[in-house]
């Protein structure tokens, strides 16, 4: 859980960010960033700040703003129903990623994990990614990422986006985040 203050204090930067990297918003797009911390309570180390432009039952875009060394946590888009589960590219507008797939793990990985939660992480095929870079996330493929010293803001594209329904590697991890008012 987050406390409010937690809330928009990573609202207020992550929109910092956004405007870093030319992204351009509308005053209802700026009241609309969602700060998720995956049920973990530990966003500075695991979480995400995002922004959903639009989510049809075909397509959707989103910003994802990482913070310096922020994770978002090892996932997958399952399939639902007749859908084969989310395609989703990412592209980096500003800063650099670190993205893990499946593969031949990386001999030296740039991406720094929690210490105790090394079984939260299974993938180790690194791809960096900067400016102008972007990967096609197939469907259900396993993948997580964290931003490099600087942070990040990707664009995210998609089929549907279904996240209350995302698979995560670490049994803790609840897709909704908990605010308390204090
Ligand atoms: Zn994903």
């Amino acid at each position: 859980m987050l406390t409010r203050k937690q809330v928009q204090e990573a609202q207020r930067k992550a929109l910092q960010y956004m405007e870093k990297a030319g992204v351009v918003l509308s005053p209802k797009d700026r009241e609309n960033i969602s700060v998720a911390d995956f049920g973990l309570s530990d966003l500075e180390r695991q979480g995400g700040q995002i922004l959903t432009f639009f989510n049809t039952d075909r397509i959707s875009a989103k910003i994802i703003v990482l913070f310096p060394w922020q994770i978002l946590p090892e996932h997958w888009h399952p399939a639902i129903g007749k859908d084969i589960g989310k395609e989703e590219i990412m592209r980096v507008r500003w800063g650099e990623i670190y993205l893990y797939v499946p593969g031949e793990p990386t001999p030296h990985p740039r991406g720094r994990t929690p210490e105790g939660e090394e079984g939260n992480f299974t993938v180790w095929h690194e791809i960096i990614l900067k400016p102008g870079e972007q990967v096609i996330i197939p469907p259900q493929m396993v993948h997580w990422f964290q931003a490099g010293e600087h942070g990040a803001v990707i664009d995210d594209y998609s089929s549907t986006a279904r996240d209350l329904q995302d698979g995560f590697t670490n049994p803790k991890i609840t897709r909704e985040t908990k605010i308390i008012e204090s």
